[in-house]
């Protein structure tokens, strides 16, 4: 597998200078955290993804996460409808045989809502208990938000409120999102798009220090900065440039300066060890 280092963009938040890992004690385990797959028919892209899950199974993470943009819908018609049932077909298949049943979380992104997707039913096939929900994972609490709507959605800003206020201080909590929370590649994505509320998103976690991660997607590009002790992680896409090697920034299907592949994480009882986005082997993208 070939490996990109990311080059680490660090946001002076004036409690940590540096994106040095709030290591602690504990045993280190490994997740994978992949983003927009943006599954489509053409370019490949079914074969494609089943590399990338490929290479992913082969870390034998504890854990992977999708958060979001699974299915991909305009951009993509096949005889003049967008098909998607034999997307969802192709996405369930290549997380069956590539995957083998490693723990998964997904989470909704926009494309996942696009036309004739609903709520109810891309979450019942991406096999979500509802569009945000928490699970426990080795000691960690992780917190699956619906990012689509989120600035008007007073019942799940309550839920996660909630969820802070009970979750014990000494057990470490990761946030999932589509859209980030706090970006670097947001603004190099031409001011690209967060989630609604993020500045009141921010100042809760400074209240609960026990926030250590968040992980988002939707903007392609991957980086990564550390504000108040949290480190916001964006996880570039599988898809790169959905698929395309013709459009894409180096004619090896990256999205600006992100080529295609995923974040390998390392997480501890105590916080976040290591994060690095590597790419997958493909041979369209060499
Ligand atoms: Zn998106």
């Amino acid at each position: 597998m070939v490996s990109f280092c990311l080059a680490a963009a660090v946001v002076a938040s004036g409690l940590s200078p540096s994106l040095s890992p709030s290591r602690g004690g504990g045993t280190a385990f490994t997740i994978v955290h992949l983003s927009d797959v943006h599954i489509r028919m053409r370019f490949d892209a079914p074969a494609r993804l089943r590399l990338a899950l490929r290479a992913v199974r082969r870390l034998a993470p504890e854990l992977v996460i999708n958060s979001g943009d699974t299915l991909d819908g305009p951009r993509d018609t096949i005889a003049g409808t967008l098909d998607f049932e034999a997307k969802w077909s192709a996405w369930n298949e290549a997380v069956s045989r590539e995957l083998r049943g490693l723990p998964l979380l997904n989470a909704l992104g926009n494309h996942d809502l696009d036309e004739p997707l609903s709520l109810a039913d891309s979450c019942r096939r991406l096999g979500m208990p509802g569009p945000y929900y928490a699970r426990d994972h080795r000691g960690w609490r992780f917190l699956v938000l619906n990012s689509n709507g989120f600035e008007r959605d007073t019942r799940q800003w309550d839920w996660l409120v909630s969820q802070l206020r009970t979750t014990p201080a000494a057990t470490p909590i990761a946030i999932v999102s589509h859209h980030p929370i706090f970006s670097m590649g947001a603004l190099v994505d031409g001011g690209g798009e967060l989630i609604g509320r993020w500045r009141d998103l921010v100042a809760l976690f400074a209240k609960h220090r026990n926030v250590k991660l968040c992980l988002s997607g939707h903007t392609h590009l991957a980086d990564l900065c550390r504000y108040n002790g949290v480190t916001y992680a964006c996880g570039g896409s599988v898809s790169g440039y959905w698929w395309e090697i013709e459009k894409s920034s180096d004619g090896k299907g990256s999205y600006l300066q992100t080529p295609p592949g995923f974040h390998v994480i390392r997480l501890s009882a105590s916080g976040v060890v290591d994060v690095e986005y590597r790419r997958y082997e493909d041979p369209a993208t060499r």
